[in-house]
């Protein structure tokens, strides 16, 4: 007995079959799940090159081992590909029902692979995989697509689907299950590019059983009881994620107007307190009792009258500070826009912002925007333009493909005003005030993101976030300690409290898989993943000279920002010195075969003219 299915389904669209396949134990041995097992069936499965959006990109859906069991916060699931934003491999995470339901259906990961020759969607059931038409739910939002999916299938039916967006290949497009999103680096857009609108399961709840179930139910009372009284807990399920607002706008790392600055006046009035007034019923994923989300009345667009899950941090600094704003009705509006629409928000925020600058900067007009007025601040012009990306109607066209390639289309200096790393649109910390993230974010496989490995001590104020000395060692170790966690799955915001020797007993006593026995060997398997991952990328042709930062936090001195005011990163070269000695790479960023070996990565040695030093 254990929590995992052991199972796959491959679901190839352009021969409309299914078939099941065993994973090997040892992925599970050497990858635990989830971010660690797409990323080996992504390295072994794609070939060098490809286009994002062509049928030869794999879309791969995945749940962590402990997903569906009473464990608290660890049921959320991930979607995997080859990004058509960076080129690089991505995951995005997301929460919904969808991946629990993955697992009542028996498996841990399906790969959906070839292109259908016409919009389509996959109900699967007890008898398997089926292959619909999607006439009827096309050019549906991602709210109507369940809706309709529920009444046709029945009401327990869960679904993972595009919107609009998706449909038209914005390469920031996001994947809806629930009212949850996987959000970054366009997976949308992939699942578009295959014609395929929606996936879809019911089947009848199977429980998976842990490996030692009497242990196991002893770890979910001690996870429990150490939740309950837990501050981080009793914040985010009061406050949600908005709680940390405030806290960055201190710290003078909240990005103000396309990153010129890093702190606002007024920011009390986008505070987590603030939209707690707002807050109409808790929401959150299956088996959490944190429960961060919170429901709130959208006032203007699509969903008016209705209510939705959010906003997050990210989203009030992508639709607030970001743009010169500080109006709660208005973020909100804006979230539900790009949630009706099927857009990132971060993404789209920061798209937004690169145009308002550029406007500023007198580099674009009116002429060159639809005829809207970009003047910072102006959010009937910020609510049209959503409006255009999510339609890819006009301006929206270009700047729904990211700010690198608008910047790289526009030409001239758009480009210092594109933030972005690898191309991924940055997340809502101001790199210059807080070093590590600076190095976390440069050297993060996926680009510009958050979650690839927080510097937790500088961001409660246990280490001098301004200094750049150490901070090589200190990352590569938050970075492997996120990748464990995002190879199980263990919500950041749902696990408060809980440390690596716990989660490492979790495993145990949930799979039986003796590996995870170990706080080292965990570690260890997560510098594996992330040397696989990085592998992929140096197989895209990724080197060290895309492990950096904007321009702009390079060069110019940060304003308005409390502590971090004048702040620039001055040290790359050396953070990255330091960053690729504590994994074992070359000064190019490469993992050297002596690593290669030692992670037991020995399918990549094979392929490895490009490692040599
Ligand atoms: S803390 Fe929030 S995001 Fe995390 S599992 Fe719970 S409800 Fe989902």
């Amino acid at each position: 007995m254990s929590t995992y299915a052991g199972n796959l389904l491959r679901i190839d669209l352009s021969s409309k079959t299914a078939k099941v396949e065993k994973i090997p134990l040892t992925y599970y041995q050497g990858f635990i799940s989830a971010r660690g097992l797409g990323a080996r069936y992504l390295y072994d499965e794609l070939g060098a090159g490809i286009n994002p959006l062509s049928e030869e990109n794999k879309l791969l859906l995945l749940i962590g081992v402990l997903g569906g069991t009473k464990a608290q916060g660890f049921s959320k699931w991930v979607v995997m590909s080859k990004s058509p934003l960076t080129g690089t491999i991505m995951r995005s995470f997301t929460g919904g029902n969808f991946g629990v339901w993955m697992r009542f259906a028996g498996y841990d990961l399906i790969i959906i692979e070839g292109k259908a020759d016409k919009p389509c969607y996959v109900y699967i059931d007890e008898r398997g995989a089926q292959f619909l038409g999607a006439d009827e739910i096309l050019g549906l939002d991602a709210r109507k697509v369940q809706l309709e999916l529920k009444k046709k299938h029945g009401a327990k039916t869960e679904s993972a689907c595009i919107g609009l967006a998706g449909e038209k290949l914005a390469r920031y497009a996001v994947i809806t299950s629930g009212e949850r999103t996987a959000s970054r680096g366009g997976m949308g857009a992939v699942m578009g590019s295959k014609n395929l609108k929606a996936i879809a399961i019911n089947v009848p709840v199977r429980k998976p059983i842990p490996f030692d179930k009497a242990k196991f139910e002893n770890m979910v009372k001690k996870q429990s009881s150490i939740l309950k009284d837990h501050p981080r807990k009793r914040n985010m399920t009061t406050l949600g994620t908005p709680y940390i607002t405030t806290l960055v706008d201190m710290l003078g790392i909240l990005p103000v107007r396309n990153f010129q600055g890093g702190s606002i006046q007024n920011i009390e009035e986008i505070s987590g307190d603030e939209f707690y007034k707002l807050k109409k019923a808790k929401t959150g994923c299956f088996m959490c009792m944190t429960r961060c989300g919170g429901m709130r009345d959208v006032g203007k667009g699509p969903l008016r009258g209705t209510k939705i899950d959010g906003p997050e941090y990210e989203t009030i600094y992508a639709f607030g500070p970001l743009l010169g704003i500080i109006d709660r009705s208005f973020i909100i509006d804006a979230n539900a826009l790009c949630d009706y629409y099927g857009i990132d928000t971060i993404s789209t925020g920061v798209s937004i912002a690169f145009a308002c600058e550029l406007f500023e900067k007198g580099i674009i007009s009116t002429s060159d925007m639809d005829a809207l007025d970009l003047s910072w601040g102006n959010k009937e012009a910020i609510f049209s333009l959503i409006e255009k990306i999510g339609k890819r109607e006009g301006i929206g066209y270009l700047l729904g493909e990211g700010v690198k390639r608008a910047a790289e289309h526009m030409g001239g200096e758009a480009g210092s005003y594109a933030m972005h790393i690898k191309g991924l649109e940055l997340p809502g910390y101001e790199p210059r005030g807080i070093k590590g993230y600076a190095l976390s974010m440069a050297t993060s496989n996926i680009g510009g993101s958050h979650m690839y490995g927080r510097p937790r001590d500088e961001l409660s104020g246990k280490v001098d976030p301004l200094t750049e000395e150490g901070k090589g060692e200190s990352i590569a170790q938050v970075q492997k300690e996120q990748a464990v966690d995002d190879s199980v799955i263990s919500c950041t915001f749902g696990n408060s409290g809980l440390d690596m020797e716990f989660l490492s007993e979790y495993l145990l006593a949930a799979t039986g898989i003796r590996e995870f026995s170990s706080v080292a060997n965990l570690l260890e398997i997560g510098e594996r993943i992330i040397c696989l991952e990085r592998c992929f990328n140096v197989r895209e042709g990724f080197t060290r000279k895309d492990d950096t930062l904007p321009e702009r936090m390079l060069h110019e001195p940060l304003q308005n920002a409390g502590p971090a005011t004048n702040q620039v990163v001055k040290k790359l070269d050396k953070l990255l010195d330091e960053y690729y000695k504590a994994f074992g790479y070359t000064k190019e960023g490469i993992p050297t075969p002596k690593t290669l070996k030692r992670l037991n990565l020995s399918m990549v040695e094979n392929d490895i003219s490009f490692f040599k030093e």
